[in-house]
């Protein structure tokens, strides 16, 4: 299922697996001024590739190799000649080979399916990408992949974040996530003087900055917490069960890859 809408005179193509008539597990993918942010999944790729039909695209940049995020890269590529793809170094060999590097987990086969193979160049940090109208800095910002990036456009103040922040308060994280990772990339990213942000899901929002703050806030008080009971010599359980409230959903949908148990390991583990 795919839906348009523009924000900011940004296209933003919301992109899921159609079943029982209903879209479900969504992802972000944007134009803006002929350059693609992400492609939304495998399922999605035919719609997508028709809803960009009649478009010019110069370039794809993806945020990260999650296949929610690449889905529509090969076909793309197959149809328009030369089309080029850029992607953070360590994504590149994952786009070109999704099935060998990235297995899946049943519920990502799922929900996202297999992304056909595509073929990136690597983008370095502070790389900037050039449209028409405008120029587009890569930041490299490891934590919820080591490939992630976010692009910033710096005379408009537009941050495109990819799944480094899609909003929320997180009770749990999936086991290869790196909390640590993840702060130290949103603090890159707070530290930008932004306009509006657009995530990889959820909503676009203006003048993001007190709320990428909040959020900074948020993941170290919970940090802290997490070590202060681990130094006080708490299983790991009873931490979960003190700072991350009752059972998910998600939890038992992921078959526990997304767990509060994770998200408390990758505080202690990752110091
Ligand atoms: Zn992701």
């Amino acid at each position: 299922m795919l839906k348009i809408s523009t924000h900011y005179g940004v296209t933003r193509f919301d992109l899921a697996r159609t079943l029982a008539g209903r879209g479900r597990y969504w992802t972000a993918a944007y134009l803006v001024d002929g350059l693609m942010v992400d492609t939304g999944c495998a399922f999605s790729a035919p719609e997508l590739v028709d809803a960009l039909s009649d478009e010019t695209i110069i370039a794809i940049v993806n945020t990260h190799s999650h296949e929610d995020h690449i889905g529509a890269n090969g076909c793309l590529q197959r149809n328009r000649e030369g089309l080029e793809i850029r992607a953070h170094p360590l994504a590149a060999p994952v786009l070109a080979d999704p099935r060998g590097e990235q297995p899946l987990h049943p519920y990502r086969r799922f929900m996202w399916g297999w992304p056909e193979p595509s073929q990136a160049l690597p983008i370095s940090a502070g790389e900037v990408i050039m449209t028409e109208r405008l120029r587009f800095q890569a930041i490299h910002t490891p934590g919820h992949s080591p490939d992630h990036i976010c692009l910033y456009e710096p005379d408009m103040g537009w941050l495109f974040t990819g799944d480094l922040f899609v909003g929320g308060q997180e009770r749990a994280l999936r086991a290869d996530f790196d909390i640590w990772g993840i702060i130290s990339s949103l603090k890159q990213i707070a530290d930008l003087p932004a306009a509006a942000l657009f995530p990889g899901s959820a909503q676009v929002r203006g003048n993001p900055t007190t709320e990428l703050a909040a959020k900074i806030s948020y993941l170290e008080d919970l940090g802290e917490k997490v070590l202060t009971l681990h130094g006080q010599g708490r299983s790991v359980n009873s931490i979960v069960r003190e700072l991350c409230g009752g059972p998910m959903l998600l939890e038992f949908i992921t078959l526990g890859h997304f767990s509060r148990r994770s998200l408390v390991l990758s505080y202690i583990e990752g110091m």
